[in-house]
């Protein structure tokens, strides 16, 4: 067990004046996470906390402190300490790191699996899937002396060579989301740290585990203390990281109103941003495909995960009669799904994370009753949603129009929405009108509708006949429109280019035939 069910550590003792004796009897046996500042956890108590739960019992497992501004200036501090001497370490010994925390997160990725499981609710296959996908950025920044190669020209006038290289921003700040507690703070912190930067996270408050069980993991690959901070947090702590003067740049995940508030606060404050926001993701199915495979596509990426996925499909766009053929089909597929706790290796969905999501869910599902849309299925009437934890079964809508409130809303739960359409053109007006674009697919077997779907649909990241396109580390994720606020995608290339800063060197060796004052603009001779 890399994390320990730690002892309550109340700082001054003078918050506990204000709470029962039985609350206190409660929290004594609660385990309490902390912070993570300067390669050990931060001992001194915070002021506030929140609840962590199981979602699939819906008890409360766990207290989370959330950092005051103080707190978040030592995080910040550290970072800022350790960033001369790691900046200046060499590119070998940075990716020995990097293959060290690489073995260490391959070795211990089913307890980090099961944390997932326990405090977001996912099934633990898909927690395993997490993890890889992290994995495979952790193994693109191993890649960084390749990534961070500069050009040379010799002789760009006589005599006279020009080179560019890319440099470490600075303690640069990640603020994530809870669907994906592990993967998404790893699109940021190793590509970061590679570059040669230090870094601060601050997770989600909802199930902030993980990023404690990676920092831990990190010191064990002998990671310098400080180059890795955790600090758990709400918008006070956000706030604190988007005006520090010392933090250079922010990478955030999250919903859109956060994603627009974080570039606009950060940006004015003089930072580097990339924010990436939510979605509505839609998949299109035109009649001459394959509808077997459509339908397995369609429940897989509308009920995995419980739809807490960023690239989740939302809304079957289905052109002509498709939707006649496919919907039956869909309604077999849900009926033989399992829903039960992650843990359970029967289960296939798991719960949603907390209950006010669940009740955000299932009130919107209420909506689109009321708004008229036909509810095939309804989640809510599954026996396991009438117990403790925060279960909602899958719900599958017909005849929903892009007026309704499950059509415009990113609802962010196991709700599918079949929207018919009579023309692939009114497919595309339709997909074109939305204001997000994070992910988009094409059902169809005519490559020539799938390359003209490719080539004019606006929007981040494109499947063919793939419901869920996550592009591979060594690409960049990122949607358009209102799914991203800034110029850089996450990883790949476009992530190593958002943590460093160009530069390009102009240089001529002392030679006495080059003396003599010239006001001329420099030019190649
Ligand atoms: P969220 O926006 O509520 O929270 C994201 C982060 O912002 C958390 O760390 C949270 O503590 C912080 N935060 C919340 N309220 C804040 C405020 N008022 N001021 C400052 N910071 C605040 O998102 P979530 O519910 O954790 O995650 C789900 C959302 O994330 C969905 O909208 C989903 O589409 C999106 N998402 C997008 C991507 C992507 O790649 N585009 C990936 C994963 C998730």
């Amino acid at each position: 067990m890399l994390y320990s069910v730690a002892p309550l550590v109340e700082g001054d003792g003078h918050l506990l004046a204000h709470r029962t004796r039985s609350r206190e009897r409660k929290e004594k046996r609660m385990r309490v996470i902390q912070h993570w500042i300067d390669g050990k956890p931060h001992q001194r108590a915070s002021e506030r906390h929140g609840d962590v739960y199981n979602p699939a019992t819906g008890s409360c497992t766990a207290r989370v402190p959330l950092a005051s501004p103080s707190e978040v200036d030592l995080a910040v501090a550290a970072a800022a300490k350790a960033l001369p001497a790691w900046r200046a370490s060499s590119l070998a010994r940075r990716t020995r790191i990097l293959f060290a925390f690489r073995e260490l997160m391959e070795r211990n990725k089913k307890e980090l699996a099961t944390i997932l499981t326990e405090e977001h609710g996912k099934v633990i296959s898909d927690a395993m899937g997490e993890v890889n996908r992290g994995l495979e950025v952790i193994e693109f920044a191993c890649g960084i002396p390749h990534l961070l190669k500069g050009e040379f020209s010799e002789n760009v006038s006589t005599e006279v060579d020009s080179y560019s290289i890319r440099q470490p921003l600075g303690v640069v700040a990640g603020i994530t989301p809870f669907n994906f507690p592990a993967m998404v703070p790893m699109w940021m912190y190793p590509i970061a740290i590679a570059c040669g930067n230090t870094f601060v996270l601050k997770p989600s408050e909802r199930d902030p585990s993980a990023a404690m069980f990676c920092a831990r993991l990190l010191a064990e690959a002998e990671l310098p203390d400080g180059v890795f901070n955790v600090v758990h947090g709400d918008k006070v702590a956000v706030d604190r990281l988007l005006a520090h003067p010392d933090v250079q740049a922010v990478s955030f995940v999250g919903s859109t109103p956060i994603a627009r508030y974080i570039y606009e606060t950060g940006t004015r404050n003089g930072k580097r941003v990339q924010a990436l926001g939510g979605a509505k993701n839609h998949m299109l199915v035109l009649p001459d495909c394959d509808m077997e495979l459509a339908a397995d596509a369609a429940v897989s990426a509308a009920y995995g995960s419980a739809g807490e996925r960023c690239m989740a499909i939302s809304v079957l766009l289905t052109v002509g009669n498709a939707a006649d053929k496919l919907i039956p089909m869909i309604e077999e597929r849900i009926a033989r799904l399992k829903v039960g706790p992650g843990l359970d290796p029967q289960s296939e969905m798991g719960p949603l994370v907390t209950r006010a999501h669940l009740e955000r869910v299932a009130s919107l599902v209420e909506k689109g009753v009321n708004e008229g849309a036909r509810l095939l299925v309804d989640g809510r009437n599954l026996d396991v949603a009438r117990g403790p934890g925060f279960f909602l079964g899958p719900c599958l809508f017909d005849q929903v129009t892009p007026e309704m409130t499950i059509y415009r809303e990113e609802i962010f739960g196991p709700v599918l929405c079949v929207v018919r359409v009579p023309t692939y053109d009114e497919a595309i007006s339709l997909i074109h009108a939305n204001p997000f674009a994070n992910g988009v697919a094409v059902f169809t077997n005519d490559g020539g509708a799938a390359r003209k779907f490719q080539n004019e649909v606006q929007v981040g990241m494109v499947g063919i006949n793939v419901p869920i396109p996550v592009p591979m580390a060594y690409y960049s994720f990122g949607g358009w429109k209102q799914s991203l606020f800034g110029d850089s995608h996450v990883h790949g290339r476009e992530g190593v280019h958002f943590y460093t800063r160009g530069k390009v060197i102009t240089s001529r060796w002392p030679d006495p035939r080059h003396r003599g004052v010239n006001l001329g603009f420099p030019q190649n001779r």
